[in-house]
């Protein structure tokens, strides 16, 4: 019989942890969406900032657009140095990527395979899972913090994902503030876990929303940098700052892990543009607090909103709130993709009676809950 060349053949010939993998869901064709619905579609499910870059990010990218035949900067040393400057740690304890999701995929390739374990929350960021697997490394999977616990629902169980660390463990996953769930954790807290862990284990704290939290219990792990060689911070242009189309994240650690993830990095994987529009938006400042306050503001009334329809919210420190709309959620969900309002499904993680709403501009908001009534009504 011939062979037919199709994805289940070639799985069989991909390494072990591929062979296990299944693509990242992006959550809906957001492409034919905007086809259909043009400028009415209210776009709420992918966490992106309403409001866009500081305008100094277009200038940067404009003046770029006469030496788009050369290559960027392999090692994007003037962003490093803003982002040393800014964040207090050494140009060499930075690593840029292709979003913070290829660093995060770069981080289980280089320090977890076949036999080793990674440890992160249920409810942790996806992205957790995927690098895991295709590290070919196991997951250890640790319960979150009950629906009906107090202060923090659905949080990450720190002493839980603590006591999960074990000698196989090459990496542990944490999201500060958590991505779906939009629930952080503080200073004493973070303290605390960090002392548990082994130094063996490489911890990334992947804080993509910390500019966003305004919690006075919240803090980024970024101070206790310098006191745990075995810690990695992440950070994103594609929220606060408004650049997810440019895809620009870096790490911050300790320089030798830095120089060992530098062995895997493409060459050139920032592009010239991004690089000049990420230093452009650094030096905006301003535009980033309006940003910021305005995200804060409407977090606040659209969670009010929305409990005001008997809704459940759970508590967030991000751009996006997670909601629980019950066993129709399903329906609710496609009859406001209906009305040309997207929100994110939120099955693939396990908490299919909830939907994950980004925070829009207060236009859009409004557009979301008059969906919303039509539909419940
Ligand atoms: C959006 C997000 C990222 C950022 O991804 P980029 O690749 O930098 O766009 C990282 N982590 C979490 C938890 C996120 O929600």
């Amino acid at each position: 019989m011939a062979t037919t060349y199709d994805e289940a053949w070639f799985a069989s010939r991909a390494s072990r942890g591929v062979q296990g993998l299944r693509a990242y869901d992006p959550g809906h064709d957001l492409v034919a969406f905007r086809r259909k619905f043009g400028d009415m579609l209210v776009e709420l499910g992918s966490n992106e900032n309403p409001y866009g870059p500081s305008p100094a990010a277009r200038m940067a990218i404009l003046d770029q657009l006469h030496s788009l035949h050369r290559y960027p900067d392999p090692l994007g040393l003037d962003l490093k140095r803003a982002l040393a400057a800014k964040h207090g740690v050494d140009v060499g304890q930075i690593l840029l990527g292709n979003g913070s999701h290829e660093l995060l995929m770069q981080l289980a390739q280089v320090f977890a395979g076949e036999g080793d374990e990674v440890v992160f929350s249920r409810y942790g960021f996806a992205v957790f899972a995927l690098a895991t697997q295709c590290a070919g490394a196991k997951a250890r999977v640790v319960e979150a913090l009950p629906r009906d616990h107090a202060t923090m629902p659905l949080g990450h169980d720190l002493d839980a994902i603590a006591a999960a660390v074990t000698p196989v463990t090459k990496l542990v996953y944490i999201a500060n503030p958590n991505n779906p769930t939009g629930t952080w954790f503080g200073r004493d807290a973070m303290e605390v876990f960090l002392s548990r862990i082994p130094g063996e284990a490489v911890v990334v704290f992947d804080e993509a929303y910390a500019e966003m939290a305004n919690a006075p219990d919240y803090s980024s792990v970024l101070p206790l940098l310098s006191r745990h060689p075995n810690l990695v911070v992440t950070r994103t242009f594609s929220k606060a700052y408004g650049l997810a189309g440019l895809r620009v994240g870096y790490l911050m650690a300790a320089p030798g892990l830095v120089a060992v993830m530098e062995r895997v990095r493409e060459s050139f994987n920032v592009n010239g543009p991004a690089l000049a529009a990420c230093e452009a938006v650094l030096d905006d400042t301003a535009h980033l607090r309006w940003s910021l306050d305005r995200n804060a503001t409407e977090r606040t009334s659209l969670t009010e909103a929305l409990q005001e329809r008997n809704l459940r919210v759970y508590p967030s420190q991000t751009n996006f709130v997670l909601v629980e709309f019950g066993p129709n959620t399903a329906l609710i969900e496609a009859a406001l993709i209906a009305q040309g309002v997207v929100l994110r499904p939120m099955g693939g993680y396990g908490l299919g009676d909830c939907l994950r709403i980004t925070v829009g501009s207060h236009e859009e908001n409004l557009r979301l809950l008059a969906a919303l009534d039509k539909v419940i009504a």
